[in-house]
């Protein structure tokens, strides 16, 4: 059997004929850009993450990026986000120039709470929760620090569409929830797309006016802006997705379930779930010493897994300048070594994860 670690169409034929409806509606309306199909997502996802207002962005990079820079952060800023995320939640940093400073993971693969206060500076503008794989970060910590310091939190939900900490959803704990529609991610668009998510209507006002070149009345350019505009098409078919978003979660919930219950292998170490936390498990990592020889086990069998994220980013290439070195964050650096994501997407057959499991008991 041959196992991918993710099929996307399967979700779309899902729901096929509520998505081409959608589709036909839009390409028969004559507008494609910032309608009334922007309008009504960014309604009914306000509503649906428990906030007032959402603005729709072109990418979930674009969500973190512009929420540091209306919120005027820059140079000699600098943001504290976890060390084990990916490259985007630092880039959302860095693109306005200012410094990201790096926080440890705790064992649910998020921010370790307890750690942010250390981090602090009189440079400190900012903290960024990333609620990684699809589980919350530990919010109550996070925010009793942010407060106590008078920080804003971003919250970097691009993994984590319906999770929430203490009955809570991911995004509305912070001034900004960021959010991406990647097609991988949970609520997936069929191309890029993204938004933010917030209670601030000052806030809110700033993204919009800086999502469409920094103008509210057009060809009058208030701030220097941007083109992040989400697309009528991707609109309407992320308004399908989301009315069915609770069901594909408890999909990914259930198989979830599965491999908890089914792996009987002392090699692997499986998910924890945080006290007060569920998670949407937009992932399934385990933590495995001999990730190599597991991997390759797998793949001989037609299995196909993944490494979410192979390079943290103080290691990454690309931020060779921030001066960091191996060992500076060994918890994430042991992570990066260890995690493997085991496939695990809506639509995934009974027969499919059976198999997956049984060659996972084997190894
Ligand atoms: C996918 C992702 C992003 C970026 O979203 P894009 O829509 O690809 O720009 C940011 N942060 C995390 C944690 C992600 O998984």
């Amino acid at each position: 059997m041959q196992i991918k670690s993710n099929v996307l169409d399967r979700q779309f034929y899902m729901y096929q004929s509520e998505y081409e409806d959608a589709a036909l509606r839009v390409l028969r309306s004559g507008w494609y850009v910032l309608g009334n199909e922007v309008k009504q997502f960014e309604e009914e996802f306000a509503s649906y993450t428990g906030r007032k207002y959402c603005v729709g962005l072109n990418s979930g990079l674009d969500a973190l990026t512009m929420s540091v820079r209306a919120l005027g952060i820059g140079r000699g800023d600098e943001v504290i986000v976890q060390a084990n995320t990916y490259i985007a939640t630092v880039l959302g940093v860095t693109e306005n120039g200012a410094t990201p400073v790096f926080v440890e993971p705790d064992e649910y693969f998020n921010i370790d709470a307890d750690k942010i206060e250390a981090a602090i500076t009189n440079r400190t503008k900012a903290i960024m929760i990333v609620h990684l794989y699809g589980q919350a970060g530990n919010m109550k910590k996070a925010v009793e620090t942010a407060q106590k310091y008078n920080l804003p939190i971003i919250e970097d939900c691009a993994q984590s569409h319906g999770a929430c900490f203490n009955g809570k959803m991911t995004g509305a704990f912070g001034i900004s929830g960021c959010f991406s529609f990647y097609p991988t991610k949970n609520l997936g668009a069929f191309g890029d797309a993204g938004a933010i998510v917030t209670d601030d209507e000052e806030f809110a006002d700033k993204i919009r006016m800086m999502r469409n070149y920094g103008s509210k009345v057009r060809y009058y350019n208030e701030i220097e802006g941007v083109n992040s505009r989400l697309d009528e098409l991707q609109a309407a078919l992320l308004r399908v997705k989301l009315s069915h978003i609770d069901e594909l979660n408890d999909e990914r919930k259930r198989l979830a379930q599965n491999y908890n219950a089914g792996i009987k292998n002392s090699k692997l170490k499986l998910p924890q779930i945080r006290e007060g936390a569920d998670s949407v498990f937009h992932q399934y990592v385990v933590l495995c010493e001999n990730r190599e020889e597991f991997q390759a086990f797998l793949e001989k069998h037609g299995i196909q897994t993944q490494i979410h994220y192979p390079v943290p980013p103080h290691l990454a290439e690309c931020y060779k300048h921030l001066g960091h070195k191996k060992g500076d964050f060994p918890i994430t650096e042991s992570y990066a070594d260890r995690v493997v994501s085991l496939p695990i997407y809506t639509g995934m057959t009974e027969a499919e994860q059976d198999y997956v499991i049984d060659k996972i008991n084997m190894f």
